[in-house]
């Protein structure tokens, strides 16, 4: 083991704060004692700004232990804890939080050591890396410096060391073919392996999804399955299957689709089944997600290049230590650290990645090796393609690929919510400016290499006078949106411009007739019974818009006409720039016209087919947007028309397709109720004994509103539980309060409480911290759910705050009145109920108590659960008694199974 460091380290958290001397000597110390030292001299810790939040000290500062392990193994997953370090650093975990300040140095000095070791496998590009960290003031550049030898020779930069992508021709079109039930159970048997245990309604499975692939059978729609398969059918495997065979036989490309990144990272699990040598698998199997998500190299050569500057700086070179070493680029769920961005309070992260469609294509000196173009070519000649919902109806929409034609959609009973925020149209302040400065281009002091459209196309303007004058008129429209300063304006009254005037409007409309809602959150109200000034202005913004499309229209005309010309300048790069400007152009010249498609209706007939809001966005209090806001009151007819209609073969799954309902409800959820083809329904129920392995409680005793006996409540289950729960909330405010109770008396008690919304730590790494440790407990928002796969012991106990009824917005209303009041309330809450549960048990051995502390839920939801599961009404006492019962009767040995913790996550589907 490495001799630890002569640094001091400082390990704060709810149950208290410890000092290790330099020495290695640890002792507790206050608050007060623990920030004079840190701010004296720097001391080794791990995630600064949460260890900053604890002791209520923001500017901490200091070693931090995460940006070090980030330097010296990129790309390489850790849990950010002292355990989860330790474990990654090949030490042993601390035995207790007294002893983690001393393991901080002794991962630091482990780390440091690591350095000099001959084997290091990620040193080319360290020493000049830290050559420039150095330069930006990064703590421990000089620590690193003195164990890394300048390279011989120097080294290379990291946008010659990535590879190049191929050209690849176009792929010609999938073979016609069909795959026989037999032929994909057969398939199913050889991917189970010898030996495995018989699933029967796998099989079923597998054999009633292999007709969908087979040419289409319908002029009206695809091949389409609705599969219902309870957890722990294995419903991967079973899709899998049939689908491979037809990818194999044709040439084509199934696209999987998921709503969550836990289930793409499953799926990516299940490759070595399907495809045993790892390079096969790399081109076969392919990942892809949307292109915010990825790494722009020419956002990042500026960002290195002086564009960012302090500590963003510091993160720009991190994450182009990253990027050399990065599977595919991907900065969101992919092998980025999660916490590495919120080291740097997020500071320029998200302006690494290509957010606004800035890209130049051929005209980016890195699109060879750009990691967007390599997964999008990747993607065209793979078998498998897993994504994700919105990418599937992004690219059915809007995209230069061909739209997906063979598509399993995981997860499916997410569908109508994917469709719902794909195909919404918001006017909103933050939209316009967007697409302002997408045409005009960087403005004022703004740096930066953001273009506006002049410089993109200037030598197609100088080419093409049509072209040329249409450019400069579309320009001059654009400066009618909103600029910079646009809020400050419209709050001082003084908007400036068409669209600015019609937001300020929009806003007055608001504060005068929104209810009062949760205090300092986003404000709105219906769009109806305009008055006569919005109307006014709604109309001079219109005629804005007007102006500005048709000048967007003819310079599309005309670049579409250069393209045919190919005069001698236009090379591939040139062509592949000129291809992204018409695809922005078309994707933008769509957005106005629903602009003006929502505007033209201000003060006249409603549109039935829509929901039309007014909103101001804010969050503690503070304006961040204004908008006008048009939703489809079904948006499953965009996705059935865009998406389910030009498709050959479609199959929808979950495990709770239904949500407690009929088939019904399952074919308006995901759009197959507007096909006339017809849909094919299937069914399997879960192997699991519910009845056996859980429970759920309703505590009866709980008043809503009594935030102490909330809290207390929550408390009391964590501790009978010893934590393995993760809590559920309605309202932010709410958990937030009940946290602040209780998370220093659970801590003291060993039981770690974790937060969103409070811990200064993305949701994703938070789950990752809760499955690492069996001991710890999770609040989150009741979107969180979804988000967390946490088989075995770390998740046996989920309790809810409340009833998870819809919150009562515009949007709802409309909704609930189109489908059937009260009941489409009860539809809804039954879905979040089931998905709820659907946590607590994901394979075989698992057990769990599902409590929910509110009386006041009805008898009529309780179908939500699985058959066979006891549901009964009890005071808490009576509860804390069932939960340390059934809890720690299924201990091993009366501990906690932590050895388990580490076991690779199985199939839990
Ligand atoms: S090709 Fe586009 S997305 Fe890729 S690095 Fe260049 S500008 Fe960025």
């Amino acid at each position: 083991m490495a001799a630890p460091l002569p640094l001091p380290a400082l390990h704060a958290t709810h149950a208290g704060i410890w000092i290790a001397d330099a020495a290695g000597e640890v002792r507790e110390a206050t608050r007060g004692e623990a920030i004079a030292r840190a701010a004296e001299t720097p001391h080794i810790i791990l995630n600064a700004p949460l260890v900053g939040q604890r002791l209520g000290y923001a500017e901490l500062s200091g070693l931090d232990l995460l940006e070090l392990f980030a330097f010296a193994h990129p790309a390489r997953f850790a849990v950010p804890t002292p355990a989860g370090l330790s474990r990654a650093a090949g030490l042993e975990p601390p035995g207790g939080e007294a002893q983690a300040a001393a393991v901080l140095q002794a991962i630091a000095a482990k780390l440091l050591d690591g350095l000099r070791d001959p084997d290091w496998p990620e040193r080319e590009g360290a020493w000049t890396v830290n050559s420039s960290l150095h330069r930006l003031g990064w703590a421990w550049a000089p620590l690193v410096a003195s164990r890394v030898e300048r390279p011989e020779r120097g080294e290379r930069i990291l946008f010659s060391r990535l590879p190049q992508w191929e050209e690849t021709g176009d792929q010609p079109p999938p073979l016609a073919t069909s795959v026989d039930p037999d032929d994909a159970e057969a398939k199913l048997a050889k991917l189970t392996g010898k030996g495995a245990e018989p699933r029967e309604g796998q099989k079923a499975m597998a054999a009633a999804a292999a007709p969908v692939f087979a040419p289409r059978r319908s002029r009206d729609g695809p091949n389409m399955l609705l599969a219902e398969a309870g957890t722990g059918i294995g419903k991967t495997l079973a899709y899998l299957a049939p689908a491979s065979i037809w990818a194999e036989r044709s040439g084509g490309t199934v696209w999987v689709s998921t709503f969550t990144k836990a289930l793409q990272r499953q799926l990516d699990s299940e490759g070595p089944r399907l495809f045993a040598d790892a390079g096969e698998r790399a081109k076969r199997m392919v990942i892809r997600k949307g292109r915010e998500n990825y790494l722009c190299l020419l956002n990042l050569e500026d960002a290195l290049q002086g564009g960012f500057a302090g500590r963003a700086a510091v993160l720009a070179q991190l994450v182009g230590r990253w990027a050399a070493y990065s599977k595919d680029g991907d900065m969101v769920g992919g092998d980025l650290p999660g916490w590495l961005p919120s080291l740097f309070r997020r500071a320029g992260s998200t302006a690494l990645t290509d957010r606004r469609g800035e890209c130049v294509y051929g005209g980016c000196p890195h699109y060879r090796r750009c990691f967007i173009e390599r997964s999008e070519r990747a993607g065209r000649e793979a078998d498998l393609v897993i994504a994700n919902h919105a990418l599937v109806m992004i690219n059915a929409a809007r995209s230069r690929e061909t739209a997906p034609q063979q598509i399993v959609f995981d997860e499916g009973h997410h569908l109508f919510d994917a469709a719902d925020s794909i195909f919404a149209i918001a006017l909103s302040g933050q939209e316009a400016i967007e697409l302002r400065r997408w045409i005009v281009g960087p403005e004022g002091r703004s740096r930066g290499r953001r273009r506006g459209l002049s410089a993109r196309l200037m030598d197609v303007a100088s080419y093409d006078g049509e072209g040329g004058a249409a450019l400069e008129q579309a320009i001059e429209a654009a400066r009618a949106l909103p600029s910079d300063g646009w809020l400050a304006r419209i709050a001082e009254d003084a908007p400036f411009g068409p669209v600015e005037a019609l937001l300020a409007e929009v806003r007055g409309t608001v504060y005068a007739r929104a209810k009062a809602q949760d205090a300092g959150y986003g404000l709105e109200t219906e769009l109806a019974a305009p008055d006569g000034a919005l109307v006014d202005r709604a109309a001079a913004a219109l005629e804005a818009l007007e102006a500005l499309h048709k000048p967007l229209s003819v310079l599309s005309r005309r670049l579409e006409a250069v393209l045919e010309d190919a005069p001698d300048w236009l090379d591939s790069q040139a062509r592949a720039r000129v291809e992204g400007a018409i695809n922005g152009l078309k994707w933008r010249r769509e957005t106005l016209s629903a602009w003006a498609a929502v505007l033209a209706r201000i003060g006249g007939p409603a549109d039935s087919d829509f929901v039309d809001w007014l909103a101001v966005e804010r969050v503690d209090g503070r304006e961040y947007d204004i908008a006008i806001n048009r939703r489809w009151l079904d948006p499953t007819r965009p996705l059935a028309e865009t998406v389910l209609k030009p498709a050959q073969g479609v199959v929808v799954t979950s495990a709770t397709l239904r949500g407690g309902d009929g088939w019904d409800t399952a074919d308006q959820r995901t759009g197959a109720a507007h096909l006339d083809c017809g849909v094919g329904h299937f069914e399997a129920e879960s192997p699991f004994d519910y009845g056996v392995c859980s429970e759920v409680l309703i505590v009866t005793d709980i008043k809503q509103g009594d935030l102490a006996a909330l809290a207390g409540g929550y408390a009391r289950l964590i501790e009978a539980a010893e934590g393995g729960t993760l809590g559920l909330f309605t309202a932010i405010a709410r958990l937030k309060a009940v946290h602040a109770r209780i998370a220093d008396r659970l801590a003291r008690g060993g039981l770690p409480l974790l937060a969103q919304h409070v811990d200064p730590i993305d949701p994703g790494t938070l789950v990752d911290i809760f499955r690492d440790d069996p001991h710890a407990s999770l609040l989150g928002t009741d979107a969180l759910r979804d988000g967390v796969d946490v088989p075995g012991e770390s998740l046996r106990l989920v309790v809810m705050e409340r009833v998870p009824w819809p919150r009562p917005t515009v949007l709802h209303a409309a909704r609930r009145m189109a489908g059937g009041g009260s009941a489409y309330d009860d539809r809804v809450v039954r879905a979040r109920l089931a998905q709820a549960f659907g946590r607590l048990i994901r394979r075989q051995g698992d057990r769990g108590v599902f409590v929910i502390l509110s009386a006041a839920m009805p008898s009529r939801l309780l179908r939500a659960f699985p058959p066979g599961v006891r549901v009964s009404r009890v005071p808490l006492d009576e509860a804390i008694e069932r939960v340390r019962e059934r809890l720690g009767a299924d201990r091993i040995g009366g501990t906690l199974l932590s050895q388990r913790r580490s076991e690779a996550v199985t199939n839990p589907d």
